[in-house]
């Protein structure tokens, strides 16, 4: 490992940059200033954008015609270092243990972005140019939801005009194996509310005669799916094209699938919607959730109390194919339509992320495939799809116009958000390689 590598990345992970946190606001500012000094050092025009919020740093090398125009993203941002105490060692003091670098960011998304902003500066040293039109965009709110990006695309969305944008900031399916994230669930969340009387009641004095809003939002959430795992909201999978056979045939030769799934999450059995496996259940197929449920008596022993309310929040992950204010009003008119005699029921929508798939045999897909064949040589390229969401991508196509190519370099344990997060320094070299290899065979397309 090249020690001034090393040394940028420890420095980057000594800041603070917890984006949440007022307090630390002068942190976030600071690093994204070293953000900036780097990608200077790296041999980019450097601009730091003051926002409602968190500074956005966006770096370019000098465009010419005839190019291709490259955006990479990242964030300079973290995720709160709480629970403090489940740290081996102080978050904000990186340590390296056996080649693997322990702090608060390490995976995400300093490791991943720092990577490209020196793969970026070797190829400048190196070559005095890169191949391609270069945009580096690093933002400082991402864990809060990216919350002034949107406006700024918008306001600048002629300088950063380009043809696609690669992001380093999603999972490998295991240590050594390139990994290309060609899709993404949406989201969108419903909260239920359901009422009877006007008060809590005695259920001795009126119990049998007056509803039970918690027993009719039983009721309610028992409509949701039929007795297969599928989802019986009707019209709900209208829209949704089939899983391709190449999909389903890669996806059962990667190394995981039910019995990792089992392990990791410690269930009795596997449980979801006919027809499916685990991986297509939860990267292709739509689902319907609890998240949280309430009403009536929750403390010890027994409350003889008919309760006035009962709540439910749901939220529904959707697939390509799925627009979240279409199937959200399926949803309401079918649980209206459910809705026992006797209570009230209100509905709340929340928040909505579009789905998102890209074609990872494009030209630009196979050109950043074989980018990570380079960065990972002689293994195979994993194409898979994730089950989260990732909102800034669709803000991305919407407002610029183009794919994002999902070349993520997390491992399954890295414990992003969590205590103890951790990058191996071999990824990190990983995606040095990664970074000059894409630039160059995005280039190739010219
Ligand atoms: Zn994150």
């Amino acid at each position: 490992m090249n020690s001034a590598y090393l040394d940028d990345f420890l420095t980057f992970l000594r800041f603070p940059s917890v984006s949440t946190d007022p307090e630390q606001k002068h942190h976030v500012a600071a690093c994204a200033e070293w953000v900036s000094a780097k990608l200077r050092h790296s041999g980019l025009q450097v601009e730091v954008h003051a926002t409602g919020g968190h500074p956005i740093v966006v770096g370019r090398n000098e465009h010419r015609p005839g190019r291709r125009t490259v955006m990479i993203y990242g964030h300079y941002d973290v995720q709160p270092a709480d629970p403090l105490e489940l740290w081996e060692a102080p978050p904000f003091e990186p340590r390296v243990v056996n080649n693997i670098v322990f702090a608060r960011g390490a995976t995400d998304n300093k490791g991943q972005i720092l990577a490209h902003i020196l793969g970026i500066g070797e190829t400048m040293r190196e070559e005095g140019e890169l191949p391609v039109n270069l945009i580096v965009l690093v933002e400082g709110e991402e864990e809060i939801g990216s919350e002034h990006l949107e406006q700024f695309l918008t306001t600048h969305r002629e300088e950063l005009r380009c043809d696609l944008i690669a992001v380093s900031d999603t999972g490998m399916v295991g240590q050594g194996h390139p990994t290309f994230t060609y899709g993404l669930r949406g989201i969108a969340a419903l909260e239920l509310k359901v009422t009877g009387a006007a008060t809590d009641l005695h259920s001795g004095i009126y119990g049998g005669a007056v509803a039970n809003p918690a027993m009719a939002l039983a009721r309610l959430l028992s409509c949701l799916h039929d007795s297969e795992g599928r989802i019986a909201v009707p019209g709900f999978y209208n829209g949704i094209p089939p899983l391709e056979s190449w999909e389903r045939e890669a996806w059962a030769k990667l190394p995981f699938g039910d019995e990792e799934i089992l392990a990791v999450t410690g269930a009795p059995e596997l449980f979801g919607e006919a027809g499916y496996t685990s991986l297509e259940r939860t990267w292709a197929r739509p689902t319907a959730e609890v998240n949280g449920i309430g009403g009536g008596f929750q403390g010890v022993g027994t409350k003889t109390v008919l309760p006035r309310e009962a709540f439910a929040k749901l939220t529904f992950r959707l697939v390509p194919g799925q627009n979240p204010e279409v199937v959200m009003a399926k949803v309401r008119v079918h649980l209206l339509a459910h809705c026992p005699p006797g209570v009230k029921l209100e509905m709340t929508g929340g928040h909505a992320g579009e789905p998102y798939v890209t074609n990872p045999n494009s030209p630009d897909g196979v050109a950043a495939q074989r980018a990570l064949k380079r960065a990972f040589p002689g293994k195979e390229v994993a194409l898979i799809r994730e089950g989260g969401s990732i909102p800034i991508v669709n803000t991305f196509k919407r407002i610029l116009g183009v794919e994002t190519l999902l070349l993520g370099l997390a491992l399954p344990d890295c414990r992003a958000h969590a205590p103890n997060e951790n990058f191996p320094l071999e990824n990190f070299e990983a995606g040095i390689r990664l970074n000059r290899a894409l630039l160059q065979e995005l280039a190739r397309l010219t």
